[in-house]
């Protein structure tokens, strides 16, 4: 990779695959930022790629729905009635505990001492590895979903609204779902599919799937779903799957995540709302190149 200034610098991570592209015409470098985190460099491009999207998804008719959660990384249940379950990854977790160490580790030394800077560029380490970790688990199970299935309906979370109660915030964080949702939605577009989105105030937890009471309440600690009208007791992540497939089905779901939608009291967060478009002049990626303390540079095609 040849940067101003710096000249040629060789990657950690191989570029072939954006450099074909761009022997080929068929991808055009727009911009290029470097950034340092955790004593590693980083440069991303952005890049307009043009991608033959096809008109029918390989599998059309398939239909799932998702249910992002804190317990698995999701669940899902399809319309033939298969459940699909994605565990967050183990070693998400004991980064987790390495990181909890770290931080502790951190704050009982001197500030403004060396061991403290040590310290802390440990901890920065580790809090790159626990983002590296989920953002690969994400991308292996929504390419799985995208590939399998045409639709994929999931539920419009409010995630900004989760984060500020402090014992969700860090399964929250770590699973990512403002993440997942989008990665949902450009790997669907990219497929042919769809994601669909059901609307944010819908109960997809609350609803009983077998014969639709709404509980008044159910704490997040309810692992399981028990329906007091019907006696449906059923794994709450798969009941709200459940009901997100059974939305899809009805038709009555909300608007193609693909248009990002302006609801009353949602004006702070329109940011993660929006999932990239059809494009309609050739899709818009971005190739991220990671490096070494000054000198290997890699990319990483997402
Ligand atoms: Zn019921």
């Amino acid at each position: 990779m040849t940067l101003p200034r710096l000249g040629t610098i060789a990657t950690h991570e191989t570029t072939r695959k954006l450099a074909r592209r761009l022997e080929a015409g068929a991808a055009r470098i727009l911009s290029a930022t470097v950034s340092r985190a955790a004593q590693r460099w980083f440069v991303s491009f952005t890049v307009e790629v043009q991608r033959a999207i096809p008109a029918e998804h390989a599998r059309p008719g398939r239909v799932v729905g998702v249910d992002l959660g804190v317990k698995t990384l999701l669940t899902g249940v399809d319309n033939s009635g298969k459940i699909v379950t994605v565990e967050g990854p183990r070693a998400l977790r004991s980064s987790l505990r390495k990181l909890r160490r770290a931080s502790r580790g951190c704050s009982r030394k001197a500030a403004g001492s060396a061991n403290r800077r040590k310290a802390a560029a440990r901890l920065a380490r580790i809090h790159a590895r626990v983002a590296n970790v989920r953002a690969d688990a994400l991308h292996q199970a929504t390419t799985g979903l995208a590939a399998s299935y045409e639709t994929v309906i999931a539920e419009d979370l409010n995630v900004t609204g989760m984060i500020s109660n402090r014992r969700l915030a860090r399964a929250v964080a770590d699973q990512g779902f403002g993440h997942a949702r989008r990665m949902l939605g450009y790997k669907a577009t990219w497929r042919g599919g769809r994601l669909v989105t059901a609307d944010r105030w819908y109960p997809s937890s609350k609803t009983c799937s077998a014969c639709g009471t709404v509980k008044a309440k159910l704490s997040l600690s309810d692992r399981i779903f028990v329906c007091e009208a019907c006696g449906l007791v059923l794994d709450r992540d798969v009941n709200a799957a459940t009901n997100l497939l059974k939305l899809a089905a009805s038709g009555a779901e909300s608007q193609n995540a693909c248009r990002p939608r302006v609801r009353p009291g949602s004006a702070g967060h329109r940011g993660m709302k929006q999932e990239p478009g059809p494009a309609p002049a050739g899709q818009t990626g971005t190739v991220r190149a990671q490096a070494r303390t000054a000198g290997h540079l890699s990319s990483h095609a997402y």
